[in-house]
């Protein structure tokens, strides 16, 4: 991790200004800056862990509780019935700043929201078995 803090950081400083919507002492949540659609909201944990797999299990749980609460806020403030939670994870996953942050994004009606196409597979018994040991090796 860079050792100049994140621009996220500077933002819960105060140091650079934002449209927050939500502080607690683990968590904050701010408008982006360049929204997919009206209501596009950021929700990161102050501690600045690069990627989900860096953080602590005290900042998690934070954003864990804060998270639902944030989603509901932002359902009943755009009206949408349908959101997506977007969180990338390194340069090649599209992460483009370093410091954990979820994307909660609504999905109008209009169609204004996340697009994607997903390049599914089919997962065979002796491959599904494999992948699932090593990973569970791992836990
Ligand atoms: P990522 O691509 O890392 O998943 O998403 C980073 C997000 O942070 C982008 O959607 C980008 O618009 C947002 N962002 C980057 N800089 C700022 C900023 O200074 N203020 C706000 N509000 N959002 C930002």
């Amino acid at each position: 991790m860079s050792a100049e803090p994140s621009i996220f950081t500077l933002i819960i400083r105060g140091q650079i200004p934002s449209h927050k919507v939500y502080e607690d002492d683990h968590v904050f949540a701010l408008l982006d800056i360049n929204p997919f659609s009206p209501g596009h909201t950021l929700v990161v944990p102050k501690e600045e862990a690069a990627t989900l797999d860096a953080m602590s299990e005290e900042s998690a749980a934070a954003l864990g509780r804060a998270l639902p609460r944030i989603c509901r806020a932002i359902l009943a403030a755009t009206g949408v019935d349908s959101y997506n939670i977007v969180q990338n994870n390194g340069e090649s996953a599209g992460q483009t700043v370093d410091h954990v942050h979820f994307h909660v994004i609504p999905k109008h009606r209009d169609g204004r929201g996340l697009s994607f196409s997903i390049n599914s597979s089919s997962l065979s018994e002796e491959d599904g078995a494999e992948m699932a040991e090593r990973i569970r090796s791992h836990l």
